[in-house]
């Protein structure tokens, strides 16, 4: 299945200048759907994923249907202020400024096998600042998995040398 034909491109989001990559356009079509879940669950099922961490707010949409389909746990990685127990916090770099990401302390047992998860990489550093805070957490980081890749970024360059998993290129 062709999944780059249900990303829709919508220019100048969030503003002029950004071609933005719409996946609720994936999201709605029931075929799409689920080819996108079985076959980013197939490609990581050799690496007996524990957790699936999902990032606030399109890693929450796929990966608690991936953490399902590998019979996994699913953690969240959310923005600031939203997380209810003790946190682990992390802050990376934006274009203007920094933005902060928030894990449970408790998220994982000691070596528990973590898969992160999100739509989209770009230039790595959400999900690059979420990878330090499954190590924090005491998570093994052994795979990272996205349904889109703006390549041109370097995002993968970010990231620890683990398997990244990625379903579509631009
Ligand atoms: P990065 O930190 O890799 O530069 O940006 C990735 C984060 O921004 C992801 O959480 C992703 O959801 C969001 N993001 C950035 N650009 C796009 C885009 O074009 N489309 C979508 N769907 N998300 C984007």
């Amino acid at each position: 299945m062709d999944l780059k034909s249900f990303i829709r491109d919508i220019p100048d989001f969030p503003k002029p200048g950004i071609l933005f990559r719409d996946v609720t356009t994936l999201l709605r079509h029931p075929q799409a759907l689920r080819y996108t879940l079985d076959t980013l669950a197939e490609k990581v099922s050799e690496l007996s994923i524990d957790y699936v961490v999902g990032i606030e707010s399109r890693g929450f949409i796929f990966g608690t249907p991936l953490a399902d389909k590998l019979t996994a746990g699913f953690v969240p990685v959310r923005k600031p202020g939203k997380l209810p127990a003790a946190i682990y916090a992390a802050e990376y770099a934006l274009e203007y400024g920094t933005d902060r990401l928030e894990i449970h302390q408790d998220a994982f047992e000691p070596g528990a096998r973590v898969l992160i998860v999100d739509d989209l990489i770009a230039t790595g550093g959400t999900a690059k600042a979420t990878a330090q805070l499954v190590q924090q957490a005491g998570g093994e980081l052994v795979g990272f998995g996205f349904i889109v890749e703006l390549a041109g970024l370097g995002g993968r360059q970010q990231l620890p040398s683990v398997p990244i998993t990625t379903l579509v290129t631009y």
